[in-house]
């Protein structure tokens, strides 16, 4: 492909990408196709001779829009939002063109320099402490990365190599074994002692962490309003060194992926600080909607933290893959991940080497979309994103209110509305929304509350979403539940039918041997 043939092809897919976007609506929000539906319409091997654009092109209607589910549909009600939006597309292609790679300044200073002020940028919109923020000059600094499941595995493995060096460190070279034996303290013995926690709410990617890095992550129970508090933690913590253990991370989720509940910050932040925890904020939903000072309250406590985290590619209109991750003391995590080959070594200065936060060594232009984002949405923008969304979300829970038959099951807060059918079990309501989903008008999937509570989970997850999209939903949990209803009302009457058949016969049998006695 020549430079004039891209020109023209780009225009084009241009010309598809603002078409998809705004009739993104009037397509079924989920595919009806089955595992493996794509070999007979994609050749087994790649082609030997070039194709034509116009060829690839008709493939994408052909190929590819019957196997999607469509997230930015308004009537897509599932997960959490991903975001989307012309000035973060518009970034992704500058990005894709540009095709650096951000391993150290020197090797795009414009990168490295980007994602540094747009740290900034953002940590002030969230009203971050200022030990965060590089501007402060106290050692604390911001990152993207690619997902909140990396910020997780990040920030426990930093911990790690904190919690050790500081116990060896006041071990001294040496101490003393059971038998008052002098020994070496050993950074490989210390591993299996080590314990971190999380809330039997957290997100499944604390699990995956757990397993990536070979340590113990103690599950808490969480409470009735599905918040790990202060006084479990405590207890938890005094178990473990009782034990013999170390404790030395805990994950707490602002915006817990069930229900949107909240761990409490400043009851866990003063645990963390007496023993010596490293405290992770995962916020990964929840954290953008902390630009509107209304909710910004949500985040007290978060001077505890040694590292925040959230994901504009969430909430804030930001295409993936996007994940603010912040921390008190970017030494943590220089200090672990800091390896220096020749080929990769830069003069000192105090831009920082990304490839020393991250997993990654390879980093796409990802600042280039906050930037573009934060500059043509403002921040008034963005705020006004958040509260359009949580307003439908609003009004999505005054409906459910108002009919007897649902029950609103977690307060809402932000985006997302948990609700269930009142008298019937976890069974009924899993039935009803493998219904809904499957007429594929709108989609939503559920989520079980710590007391295991099914519930369906609603979420206004597209930035087309209008008010005429949540009544359709409501439209439709409305059209199901009637239906479900009455045809288990019709089974519930037939099982009483049975029921005194049987019984009558049961009866009868009696009476006749009665008799017959
Ligand atoms: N943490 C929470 C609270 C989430 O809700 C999610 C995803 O929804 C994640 C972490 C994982 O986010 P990511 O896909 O960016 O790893």
């Amino acid at each position: 492909m020549g430079p004039e043939e891209f020109r023209r092809a780009a225009h084009q897919l241009i010309d598809y990408v603002a078409d998809y976007q705004e009739t993104v609506r009037s397509r079924p929000v989920t595919p009806d196709v089955r595992p493996g539906y794509m070999r007979r319409l994609v050749p087994a091997a790649a082609p030997e001779q070039a194709e034509s654009w116009p060829d690839v092109m008709a493939d994408i209607e052909r190929v590819i829009m019957p196997g999607m589910s469509h997230w930015h549909s308004p009537q897509f009600h599932a997960y959490y939002p991903v975001g989307n939006s012309y000035p973060a597309l518009l970034a992704d292609i500058l990005s894709d063109a540009i095709g650096c790679v951000g391993i150290s300044w020197a090797s795009a200073p414009a990168c490295t320099e980007l994602e540094v002020i747009m740290m900034d940028w953002l940590g002030q919109l969230l009203r971050l402490p200022e030990e965060f923020l590089f501007s402060a000059g106290r050692g604390g600094g911001g990152v993207i990365q690619g997902s909140a499941c990396e910020s997780t595995l990040i920030t426990l493995l930093a911990a790690r190599s904190c919690k050790v060096n500081q116990v060896l460190r006041a071990d001294g070279v040496a101490c003393e074994d059971h038998d008052g034996v002098a020994v070496t303290p050993d950074r490989a013995a210390l591993l299996p002692r080590l314990v971190a926690f999380a809330s039997d709410q957290a997100h499944s990617s604390v699990a995956r962490a757990s397993l990536l890095s070979g340590l113990r992550i103690r599950t808490l129970p969480s409470d009735d309003a599905a918040s790990l508090r202060g006084p479990t933690l405590r207890r938890a913590v005094e178990e473990e060194i009782q034990a013999g253990n170390i404790p030395f991370f805990v994950l707490a989720a602002i915006g817990t992926t069930a229900s949107c509940a909240f761990d409490n910050l400043p009851e866990l932040g003063p645990v963390c600080e007496r023993y010596g925890l490293w405290l992770h904020i995962d916020a990964a939903y929840a954290g953008a909607a902390c630009i509107c000072p209304e909710f910004r309250p949500l985040l007290n406590g978060l001077e505890y933290a040694s590292s925040f985290n959230f994901n504009p590619h969430k909430f804030m209109l930001t295409n993936l893959d996007c994940s603010a991750l912040w921390v008190r003391r970017s030494r943590d995590l220089t200090d672990v991940f800091e390896v220096n080959p020749l080929f990769l070594k830069t003069p000192a200065s105090d831009m920082p080497s990304y490839r020393h936060w991250a997993i990654q060594l390879s980093r796409r232009f990802r600042a280039l979309k906050l930037w573009f984002v934060m500059r043509l949405y403002g921040a008034e923008g963005l705020r006004a994103h958040v509260r359009r969304q949580v307003a439908l979300a609003k009004e999505f829970e005054g409906l459910v209110r108002a009919d007897p038959r649902f029950e609103i099951a977690a307060p809402v807060t932000l985006g997302l509305v948990c609700f269930r059918l009142k008298r019937y079990g976890n069974m009924i309501n899993d039935h009803l929304l493998s219904r809904i989903n499957g007429a594929r008008r709108i989609h939503m999937v559920p989520s079980m509350l710590p007391n295991e509570t099914y519930v369906i989970r609603f979420v206004v997850c597209s930035r087309y979403t209008e008010s005429r999209d949540v009544q359709l939903a409501w439209r439709e949990v409305q059209r199901h539940t009637d239906e479900l209803l009455s045809s288990t009302e019709v089974l519930s009457r037939a099982k009483m039918l049975w029921g005194s058949v049987r019984a009558a016969s049961i009866g009868l049998r009696l009476f006749h041997s009665w008799h017959s006695v």
